[in-house]
């Protein structure tokens, strides 16, 4: 591989870092997710953790129920939010866009509720960020890898690309390498 190849993310890469976006329009309190359902290196839907669509945003009230500050305070009250991997599977149901065969990506290994709807909805394969399932959780999950009905894989986006992806937030993006004039506009261009 090349220089110029080496510079560019993976497909899981790739993919994950626009999780990671969509989990910057979580409207819970508890702690953002995104996810990104991709057939055929193509994204089909997206999704985030908020509460049902048309329904008050945990963030906008300013608290998930009154004076709980997250969804995941009490033990006893249910969340209010939609996981982001349902929310994903619920937009492509809504549009009418098939999710059999796919794969999805997720800042945050699904939950049991999230996992058994992602097998039903064809969803043949996991990559995921952060860990979340222990325990009997973790027992019901791979019985069901076991079983063939799924694959799971973690990863995270390398350091030189998450770097990469981040100068190309905090900066024009598009801006040419040849030409000199834009090229001093360029705040914090990296000489190398
Ligand atoms: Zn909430
Ligand atoms: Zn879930």
């Amino acid at each position: 591989m090349n220089f110029e190849e080496q510079q560019r993310p993976t497909w899981d890469e790739y993919f994950l870092m626009l999780a990671k976006l969509a989990a910057t329009r979580s409207t819970c309190l508890a702690f953002p997710v995104g996810a990104v359902i991709v057939k055929n290196k193509q994204v089909v839907a997206t999704g985030y953790n908020g509460s049902p669509s048309g329904s008050v945003h945990c963030t906008a009230q300013g608290y998930c129920y009154p004076g709980l500050s997250s969804c995941d305070a009490s033990k006893t009250l249910p969340s209010r939010a939609v996981h982001a991997e349902a929310n994903a599977i619920a937009q492509a149901a809504k549009y009418g866009v098939a999710t059999d065969g796919a794969k999805i990506y997720v800042t945050l290994e699904p939950c049991l509720s999230c996992l058994k709807l992602i097998i039903s909805a064809g969803i043949r394969e996991v990559i995921y960020e952060t860990s979340f399932n222990s325990g009997n959780s973790l027992f019901v999950r791979d019985s069901f890898i076991q079983e063939g009905l799924i694959t799971l894989k973690q990863i995270q986006v390398s350091e030189y690309i998450a770097e990469k992806a981040g100068s190309f937030l905090l900066n024009l993006t598009s801006i040419s390498k040849l030409d000199p004039i834009q090229s001093n506009h360029r705040g914090n261009e990296d000489k190398g």
